[in-house]
């Protein structure tokens, strides 16, 4: 069946995205749901950081590629040998599908799955099947399982989780990557406990999805860091107790001055080795730093081998916010609806598929949090 779909062919179009327009939109064909797989109307799709990375080279994928892996819709066919979905249910997707059956997946860590990642990395669905084509018969890839921004997508029945039918799209969406994943790193991977002191580097969807699930731990410093003032502005909206610019050059000493001496939980949410190395600055002898941020591959980052050992401190990374999507997501929209957890704040824009390259250039300058495309 034909979809309209916003398709990256070539990596690296200098922007402006609105004049050079790195998304097509285009009519591609997508195949009906294989074993295992499941067709579904997309009602919404969010911007995150990982799309445009993909787009200006920093994270690079096999093209063509239908962009987006935030995603939300309703289920409108499933293929052979799917259980637990029907047609009519609502979704949202996660971005790493999982087997159920690899080694990390069986010891409770399906972010780690092993053919998740390898079909993520080759572009195709869990089964190692592409339905997606252009005009010319040509396979276009999936990303991360999921190529949100379509009208239509077929997936992994492992890349799904139901939510209830009462949650608006827009906001479903946003808990397949920005929530999961600053949620999941602060109540999984940091496991912070309560009224614990923290710092969050980068306040994109991600970082100050984190910033509230501190809040909601009752943190006792909350301390929101990002070079943009308009983010440091809405820091403080959410629940920050202070703010700090992290292009001002004394930005450590100014945290540490904030809350005698360091953090116990600092958060890098910015996907560079600088936002780490701030970070880790921050964190107070015998704190957690952790890091979901994804830099480019040939960012490294070093660190004092002594100050590891005598302090006592500890250096996480967090993939899909540790956690076990279909555990996860569930909780956190009853944490959503019980009001402890705002996500829709995250929400600052919404539009149509049409309009996505401009969307990029505004998440390329910071201007935005979480745009969603909406589609009917
Ligand atoms: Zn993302
Ligand atoms: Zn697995």
């Amino acid at each position: 069946m034909g979809v309209r779909a916003a398709v990256l062919r070539e990596i690296g179009r200098p922007a402006p995205y609105a004049e050079s327009r790195p998304l097509a939109i285009e009519q591609v064909e997508l195949d009906p749901p294989g074993p295992g797989e499941v067709w579904v109307h997309v009602r919404a799709a969010g911007l995150c950081h990982s799309d445009l990375s993909v787009i200006d080279g920093n994270r690079p994928r096999p093209m063509p590629m239908v962009l987006g892996h935030e995603a939300a819709g309703v289920v409108e066919a499933i293929g052979p040998g799917v259980t637990g979905l029907a047609r009519g249910d609502h979704v949202v997707a996660a971005f790493v599908p999982s087997c159920g059956h690899c080694k990390p997946c069986a010891t409770g860590r399906p972010a780690l799955c092993e053919p998740g990642f390898k079909a993520n990395s080759a572009g195709t669905l869990l089964g190692g099947e592409r339905r997606l084509h252009d005009a010319g018969g040509h396979d276009i890839h999936h990303h991360l399982g999921v190529s949100g921004f379509a009208q239509h997508a077929v997936l992994a029945a492992n890349s799904l989780v139901r939510v209830p039918p009462g949650l608006p799209f827009a906001e479903a969406a946003l808990f397949g990557c920005a929530v999961i994943t600053g949620v999941g790193a602060v109540v999984n991977t940091a496991a912070m406990p309560q009224g614990a002191s923290v710092a969050v580097v980068g306040l994109g969807g991600v970082g100050l999805a984190a910033l509230l699930a501190a809040r909601m731990l009752d943190a006792e410093h909350l301390v929101a860091i990002d070079m943009n003032e308009g983010k440091l502005a809405v820091a403080r909206e959410l629940g920050a107790t202070a703010t700090v610019n992290a292009a001002s050059p004394d930005a450590a000493e100014q945290v540490r001055e904030l809350t005698g001496g360091g953090v116990a939980y600092g958060f890098e949410m910015a996907g560079s080795a600088r936002a780490l190395e701030l970070a880790y600055r921050i964190t107070a002898r015998g704190g957690t730093t952790v890091s979901a941020g994804l830099s480019h591959p040939q960012q490294q980052f070093s660190l004092q081998h002594l100050g590891l050992v005598a302090e006592e401190r500890t250096l996480k990374g967090s993939y899909l916010g540790s956690c076990v999507p279909s555990r996860d997501i569930p909780r956190y929209i009853e944490w959503y609806r019980a009001g402890r957890l705002p996500v829709d704040r995250l929400l600052s824009e919404r539009l149509r598929l049409d309009d996505i390259n401009a969307a990029f250039d505004r998440l390329a300058a910071g201007e935005s949090i979480r745009q969603v495309v909406e589609i009917d």
